[in-house]
């Protein structure tokens, strides 16, 4: 459908993303995609463009799982939260510096603090709110504090875009977009119970406990799928 996306394992994928880190004078975009973002790239010529640009799409979205499946493809399911919490602990053990981007203030004050704590050896260099007027100071600080591993939660379009921008001005690094992650490691809002999780209906149990996403996240599952069922190759 025009979308390129990784069919790396978790484990497959993690690798892609420490070997990106690892490499000097590399700038790289992770994009965890679900069906939403499938919709927006359908009447956003520029985000479409982001995607093709990333160094790796990962299916983030049990939607983009079914798709795959749908036409012949067993991918595991690579959650966008835990996939950077696992790229943090690496950062953690490997000596890489981060930098964490998103959220409202006391949101990413107590997501770090919480990070730090788990995580010895955690080196996080600079973190901001993600309420800023000018996107030009926050790039100038990020690259003055020369992180490897960039978090940027922000919500989707607007994270992806920040960060395609960003690889124009930034030192090598590799930059993630982590939606409402903060939101989580700050303790705020919880997690779905882990029998959600391994069913792949963490969506469900966010929409029916958070019922302002309910409206933006649930006609787009369906109406994905059925795009998908319907594609023809060439339309
Ligand atoms: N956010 C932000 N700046 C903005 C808009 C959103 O920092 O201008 C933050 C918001 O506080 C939340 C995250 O971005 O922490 C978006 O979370 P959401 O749950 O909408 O993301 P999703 O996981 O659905 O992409």
């Amino acid at each position: 459908m025009g979308i390129k996306i990784d069919s790396n394992s978790f484990i497959g994928a993690l690798d892609k993303a420490f070997n990106l880190l690892s490499t000097e004078n590399k700038v790289s975009q992770v994009i965890t995609i679900n069906p939403e973002m499938y919709a927006e790239a359908e009447i956003n010529p520029d985000f479409k463009k982001i995607l093709d640009e990333a160094e790796m799409v990962v299916p983030d979205g049990v939607g983009i799982k079914i798709a795959l499946k749908l036409k012949g493809y067993n991918v595991e399911r690579i959650p966008g939260i835990d996939f950077a919490r696992s790229i943090l602990d690496w950062c953690a053990k490997n000596n890489k510096p981060v930098a964490i981007v998103g959220a409202k203030e006391e949101i990413i004050t107590k997501a770090v603090k919480n990070l730090k704590n788990e995580t010895e050896n955690l080196n996080i260099v600079y973190y901001h709110n993600g309420y800023f007027d000018n996107d030009n100071e926050i790039y100038e600080e990020l690259k003055n504090a020369e992180p490897r591993l960039v978090l940027v939660a922000l919500g989707s379009p607007k994270q992806e875009f920040f960060i395609h921008k960003a690889k124009q001005i930034l030192s090598p690094c590799l930059m993630i977009g982590i939606g409402g992650s903060l939101d989580v490691w700050s303790g705020e809002i919880k997690r779905a119970p882990k029998i959600y999780q391994k069913l792949g209906l963490e969506w469900l149990y966010r929409t029916v406990t958070q019922p302002e996403r309910f409206k933006r996240i649930f006609p787009a599952l369906p109406k994905f799928l059925w795009k998908v069922i319907t594609y023809k190759k060439g339309k």
